[in-house]
C-alpha cells in the first residue's frame, strides 16, 4: 500500500490536547496492526527544545538517538509504543538552518531562495523522510500552534501541497478545536470553531474531520451545526471531552467510530482494534487495589508537564502493581532548614533530574532521610548525584563533598564535569545524550529489576541527558564506605572501571540512583523496571505501615497540598 498521511492542525487556542488526540489516533491505528509513526512540527525558531525552560514549555524529551525534543514526542512514543528519533520533531529552526546551509553550498545556484518552494520543499522532504526511515504505513503529522499563527504558514502550505501531490486517498486533514461552554446561556459555542475552519480554508485546506475538545460531551445538535458550517460530513465531527485519565481517550474516540472514518477516507481495510491494554489500564486507574504516597522533591513543584515522562512512568508502575500513586510535590528549597521527620511518613521518596544549584541541599537531605529511615528511594540523574553527595559527606566522611556544578571549590568533587564536556562551548545539543549501555552487576537490586536476558550479557540501555558524572577518583572510597556501584557504562577509557551508571545501598529495602532517565523508555505495555520496583517497594511499605498503624501522614515543609 502507499504510505498515507494524517495531518492534525489546531484551532481557537493552544494547549488543547492536540498531542493526546494525535497520540490516541495513533494508538487506534497501532491497535489495528499498522506500522505508524508520528511527527511533531514546532513552528518556533529554536532548533530543538533542549534550550527551553521546562517551566514554561514542559519537559525536554530525549530520544534514543539523543535528540532533545518537545514533550509530545514522548506522548507519541508511549501511545504508539514505538521508538522515535530526531527526524520526528521538525522545527522552523531546523528547516531554515538546512536551507541556508544549502544556499551557502551553492545548491540553489542562480535561484532566488524563497519560502515557496525552497522552505516548503524542505518541510515536505522531512515529512517524507520520517515515514520512509521506519517504513511506516501511516504517518501522523501534528502541526503545533494554532491556525492563523504567522509561524505556521509555511508548514500549512507544505501539508496542503502533500495532498495535491499524493492524492486524496493518501491524505487526511483533521482539525482539533476548543468548544467553549457559556454558563450564562448554558450552551456550547460553535463560532470560534467556524472561524478557525474558515482560516484554515483560507490557506487552502478544507478539513475532512473535526475533533471538538470540550469539558463534557457535546450535544448532537452542536455537532450537526458544526458539520454544516464547516462543511464536513456529520459523522466526521468527533468529540474528545475531558476524560478522568488520558488513557481513556483512544477508546472514547473509537466509540465514536473515528477508526472506521479513517479507514473509509484512506481506503483502508476494516479492522477491529485490540484495545485491551488501554481498557485494563483505565480499570486499574479507576479502582486500584491499594495506594501509595510518593514525595517528589524537585525545583518545579506541582508542574506535572515539567516532569511528564516521570509522571507517566510512575503511572505505568502503579498500574503494574495495581496501586494508585499519589504524588506529593515537595519544594526542595523549603527542606533546607526544616524538620524533616514528616518525610518519613511517605511510602517512597523520588528525586528527579534537574539542573542548577537551587534546592540542592534540600534534595541531599531528602536522600539522607530515605537512607537513614529505610524509605524507598529512587534518584534519577541529579537524584543519583545528590544521593552520592549525601553518602560521601555522611558515610564516607568526605566533608563538604559536592558536585562542581554547585560548588566549584569543594574539597571533594565527588560529582564532576565529564572530560568530554570541558571543550564544549555551545549550549544546544552538547550534553551526553541519548541511549547508552549499562553493564549490570550480578547479585544486585538493579539486576533483579532488569532481569537482563542471558544473551544481553547483562547489558541494558537507557537514555541520558547530563554533563556531570560520579568522579572516578572517588569511586574506590565510596565503595569502601559501603556504597554499591551496580551499573557502569562499559569500556570508557580513563574512567576507572567505567562511568558510574547506578548506585544502591545493600540491606536497604529499596535505594537506587541512576545516572540515566529510565522514565523516557517507560510504556504502559512495558513499565520501566526501576519504577516498577520502586512502587512495589512503596506498596510493601504502605502495607506494613497499615498493619502496625504507623503515624498518619503529616504535612511536610514545602509540600504543595492538593
Ligand atoms: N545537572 C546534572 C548534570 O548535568 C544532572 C542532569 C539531570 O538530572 N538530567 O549532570
Amino acid at each position: 500500500m502507499d504510505r498515507k498521511y494524517i495531518f492534525i492542525t489546531g484551532g481557537v487556542v493552544s494547549s488543547l490536547g492536540k498531542g493526546i488526540a494525535t497520540s490516541s489516533i495513533g494508538a487506534l491505528l497501532r491497535a489495528r496492526g499498522y506500522a505508524v509513526t508520528a511527527i511533531k512540527i514546532d513552528p518556533y525558531i529554536n532548533v530543538d527544545a533542549g534550550t527551553m525552560r521546562p517551566y514554561e514549555h514542559g519537559e525536554v524529551f530525549v530520544t534514543d538517538d539523543g535528540a532533545e525534543t518537545d514533550l509530545d514526542i514522548g506522548t507519541y512514543e508511549r501511545f504508539l509504543d514505538v521508538d522515535l528519533a530526531r527526524g520526528n520533531n521538525i522545527t522552523t529552526g531546523q528547516v531554515y538552518q538546512t536551507v541556508i546551509e544549502k544556499e551557502r553550498q551553492g545548491a540553489y545556484l542562480s535561484q532566488t531562495v524563497q519560502v515557496i518552494p525552497h522552505v516548503t520543499d524542505e518541510i515536505k522532504q522531512r515529512i517524507v523522510d520520517a515515514g520512509e526511515r521506519v517504513g511506516a504505513e501511516l504517518v501522523l503529522v501534528e502541526v503545533g500552534g494554532t491556525v492563523g499563527d504567522i509561524e505556521s504558514l509555511p508548514f500549512l502550505e507544505a501539508i496542503r501541497q502533500i495532498r495535491f501531490e499524493m492524492g486524496r486517498e493518501n491524505t487526511l486533514y483533521l482539525h482539533v478545536t476548543l468548544l467553549p461552554y457559556l454558563g450564562t446561556s448554558e450552551e456550547y459555542k460553535t463560532k470560534p470553531t467556524q472561524h478557525s475552519v474558515a482560516t484554515l480554508r483560507g490557506v487552502g485546506i478544507q478539513p475532512d474531520g473535526i475533533i471538538l475538545r470540550s469539558k463534557t460531551p457535546v450535544p448532537e445538535e452542536a455537532r450537526r451545526k458544526i458539520a454544516l458550517f464547516t462543511n464536513v460530513e456529520a459523522d466526521a465531527v468527533f468529540n474528545a471531552f475531558d476524560a478522568d485519565f488520558v488513557y481513556a481517550v483512544p477508546e472514547m474516540l473509537e466509540q465514536q467510530n473515528i477508526g472506521r472514518f479513517i479507514e473509509r477516507m484512506l481506503s483502508l481495510e476494516r479492522v477491529t482494534p485490540e484495545l485491551r491494554v488501554w481498557q485494563d489500564a483505565v480499570r486499574v486507574l479507576r479502582q486500584p487495589a491499594s495506594e501509595v504516597s510518593i514525595a517528589v522533591v524537585g525545583k518545579y513543584v506541582a508542574m506535572p508537564d515539567a516532569y511528564l515522562s516521570l509522571m507517566e512512568a510512575l503511572k505505568h508502575a502503579g498500574i503494574a502493581n495495581d496501586a494508585r500513586v499519589n504524588i506529593e510535590w515537595v519544594n526542595a528549597e523549603a527542606l533546607v532548614e526544616a524538620d524533616l521527620s514528616p518525610l518519613r511518613t511517605f511510602d517512597g521518596i523520588l528525586v528527579p533530574g534537574g539542573f542548577g544549584v537551587r534546592g540542592i541541599e534540600g534534595k541531599v537531605r531528602a536522600a539522607q532521610v530515605a537512607r537513614e529511615h529505610r524509605v524507598p528511594y529512587l534518584g534519577i540523574c541529579l537524584g543519583m548525584q545528590v544521593a552520592v553527595i549525601e553518602y560521601a559527606r555522611n558515610v564516607a566522611r568526605l566533608e563538604a563533598a559536592n558536585s562542581t556544578e554547585f560548588d566549584p571549590y569543594t574539597p571533594h568533587p565527588v560529582i564532576d564535569l565529564m572530560p568530554e564536556q570541558l571543550e564544549v562551548a555551545d549550549m544546544g545539543g552538547t550534553m551526553r545524550l541519548g541511549s547508552w549501555p549499562m553493564q549490570v552487576s550480578d547479585g544486585t537490586l538493579l539486576q533483579r529489576l532488569y532481569d537482563p536476558a542471558p544473551a544481553s550479557q547483562n547489558v541494558v540501555y537507557e537514555r541520558h541527558r547530563h554533563r556531570y558524572e560520579v568522579n572516578p577518583g572517588y569511586v574506590a572510597q565510596l565503595k569502601d564506605a559501603g556504597l554499591t556501584v551496580s551499573g557502569i557504562t562499559p569500556g570508557m577509557a580513563g574512567r576507572g572501571e567505567g562511568l558510574v551508571e547506578a548506585i544502591e545501598i545493600e540491606g536497604h529495602p529499596f535505594f537506587l540512583g541512576l545516572q540515566s532517565h529510565p522514565e523516557f523508555r517507560s510504556r504502559l505495555m512495558r513499565p520501566s523496571p526501576p519504577f516498577k520496583g520502586f512502587i512495589q517497594a512503596a506498596v510493601a511499605r504502605a502495607g506494613a505501615r497499615r498493619n502496625d498503624a504507623g503515624p498518619e501522614r503529616a504535612a511536610v515543609p514545602g509540600e504543595v497540598l492538593p
